[in-house]
């Protein structure tokens, strides 16, 4: 499996970081070792000073697909879980700055928190899923998917155009705006509406 990360989809978010608005999807990928699982710690890694928490939908492929049309494109999905985007800011700056590849700062081991569960989007309002991220109880980051750029059917005919999308892909949708440091022993859970969907520590 494979993990498409969708990068400035919120643009609050976008100018908390002083970036530019895209015209199309930003797309990067991490690799299947990035994957954090069932609320396991995650260990800050040595090489960031400025490690960031990003929360995001995810959506999961249940279909094979290539060239899918945005009007098909509900058909590849159909469960939605919560992630986190760690990101060592830091390094990605650097790597900005020089014009390179920023994987070393996005797609490194443990990564890509993942929720254990994912919500059948039939018991959600698609139109707008509202999601957050609490830190030692205190809400830092709060989200919604009407306020995407580009919204879930959009990414999928985008990507797809490039990557072939296969059953249990990830596809992370983007961040809002409210990314910030965390530290060691910070107590991380996320909510996708009321339901808790993640719960772990920073080690
Ligand atoms: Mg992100």
């Amino acid at each position: 499996m494979k993990i498409i990360c969708i990068g400035r989809n919120y643009v609050k978010h976008i100018e908390e970081l002083n970036s530019d608005r895209p015209d199309e999807p930003v797309i990067f990928l991490k690799p299947d070792s990035s994957i954090l699982r069932k609320n396991r710690p995650f260990f800050i890694p040595d090489f960031s000073n400025d490690l960031h928490h990003e929360v995001e939908l995810v959506l999961k492929i249940d279909r094979l697909g290539k060239n899918i049309s945005q009007k098909f494109a509900h058909r590849y999905y159909s469960s939605i879980g919560l992630g986190i985007d760690f990101t060592a800011r830091d390094l990605q700056n650097k790597l900005k700055d020089k014009g390179l590849p920023w994987e070393k700062s996005k797609a490194f081991d443990f990564s890509a928190a993942i929720s254990n569960d994912f919500i059948p989007l039939e018991e959600l309002n698609t139109n707008n899923i509202r999601f957050r991220l609490d830190i030692n109880g205190e809400t830092r980051q709060t989200g919604e998917s009407s306020h995407m750029i580009f919204p879930f059917d959009e990414l999928i005919e985008h990507i797809s155009k490039f990557f072939t999308l296969k059953t249990g892909d990830l596809i992370y949708t983007g961040t809002p705006a409210g990314v910030g440091p965390v530290k060691i022993n910070d107590r991380l859970e996320g909510f996708i509406e009321d339901r808790k969907m993640f719960d772990f520590f920073i080690k």
